[in-house]
């Protein structure tokens, strides 16, 4: 494994004075971790420097083409002080599978892990000890070959950006709005929707908007073919407990595998419910919402954990669950997931690294 050199920052930064009030994603940490690939030397000169802008020549294949793939995963303080990231290893090997999608590099996944181990320490006074909040974990990789011919790019650049996040429900859980797009599609089998890359979201955003005026948080896709299954959700994977039973769209190629969703899953198990993994119609959904079996519905996702949807809408229907407020289920699992987060239930399944 190659060395990481390590240049700190000089000059000192004030860091915010209540780190569980800081808005998600705008304020960085000192450091960032950088190392550039190209086909002569493999991956080179791994390095942790101050968090600042990358010189960069606009004619970089990424600018133009959007080869980028990203990952998002969180480290986590205790309450012995110690820090500790969830299942880093199911982030870092669906980085490669992005990578393969969109012909991009992998890299050896114990040197990522020293990275993100070494990163974090370095910054180890940004992650935060409030209750609820967490230092998010932002790696990504773009093509930077100059110059404007389609092609796979030669050379690439990997890094890693850390920012201490705030507690997600500073005011408790509240359920949110989801209006079911029927318009726009997210992605469509044979092409990019299990990879996290830029592109995807690029392809989102009018829908989000579109629904962010008519009052809502996120849109649920339905797939690019037929319009007719459910997928996920923004940056959420979806679950639906109807008549006792719990069910979300089966990982199909357009749907992005979460690790929430995998761990939710898992969890839900253990438990001892039924999971279901299939197509799920939104024609099924109506169904079960009008028949009164709509009991609960949730989003996974490593920003908010669990996310209780209180109301679904489709066309010019809306659906209640649960009355608007969030389920058992879903209160259950966003409590086992977040207990072993952030080592207060015992991690029994080896999910937990520390640093
Ligand atoms: C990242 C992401 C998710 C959630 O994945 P987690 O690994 O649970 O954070 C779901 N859908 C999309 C489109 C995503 O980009």
């Amino acid at each position: 494994m190659q060395d990481i050199r390590i240049e700190l920052r000089e000059d000192k930064r004030e860091k915010p004075q209540d780190m569980s009030k800081v808005k998600f994603g705008k304020t960085f940490s000192d450091h960032m971790f950088l190392m550039n690939y190209d086909s002569q030397k493999g991956w080179h000169d791994a390095r942790i420097v101050p968090h600042g802008p990358i010189p960069m020549d606009p004619g970089a294949m990424v600018f133009h083409y959007a080869q980028e793939i990203f990952e998002g995963m969180k480290a986590y303080r205790t309450e012995s002080g110690a820090i500790q990231f969830f299942r880093p290893f199911e982030n870092i090997r669906r980085m490669a599978r992005s990578g393969e999608r969109v012909s991009m590099p992998a890299m050896d996944e114990d040197m990522f892990m020293e990275a993100l181990k070494k990163l974090v320490e370095v910054d180890k006074e940004w992650v935060p000890s409030e209750e609820g909040t967490s230092l998010y974990i932002r790696p990504f990789m773009i093509a930077t070959d100059v110059g404007l011919g389609v092609h796979a790019s030669d050379s690439y650049l990997f890094c890693i950006l850390t920012c201490p996040v705030g507690s997600y429900y500073p005011e408790g859980i509240n359920p949110i709005k989801i209006l079911i797009e029927d318009q726009d599609v997210r992605a469509v089998r044979g092409g990019t929707g299990y990879a996290k890359c830029g592109g995807n979201y690029a392809a989102s955003i009018r829908a989000s908007v579109r629904a962010g005026k008519k009052g809502f948080s996120q849109v649920l896709w339905l797939d690019g073919v037929e319009r007719k299954y459910v997928e996920e959700v923004g940056a959420m994977n979806i679950m639906f407990k109807i008549d006792g039973k719990i069910y979300t769209p089966e990982l199909n190629g357009s749907v992005l595998p979460g690790v929430t969703r995998k761990s939710s899953i898992e969890l839900l198990k253990d438990w001892g419910y039924e999971v279901i993994e299939k197509l799920i119609s939104v024609d099924e959904l109506v169904e079960a919402a009008k028949a009164g079996k709509l009991e609960e519905v949730w989003g996974t996702g490593t920003a908010a954990v669990v996310t209780p949807v209180g109301w679904l809408t489709y066309k010019d229907e809306t659906f209640e669950v649960e009355g608007g407020k969030i389920g058992e289920v879903t209160q259950k699992l966003y409590d086992g997931l977040t207990g072993i987060q952030w080592g207060k239930v015992e991690d029994t399944r080896d999910w937990i690294v520390t640093i």
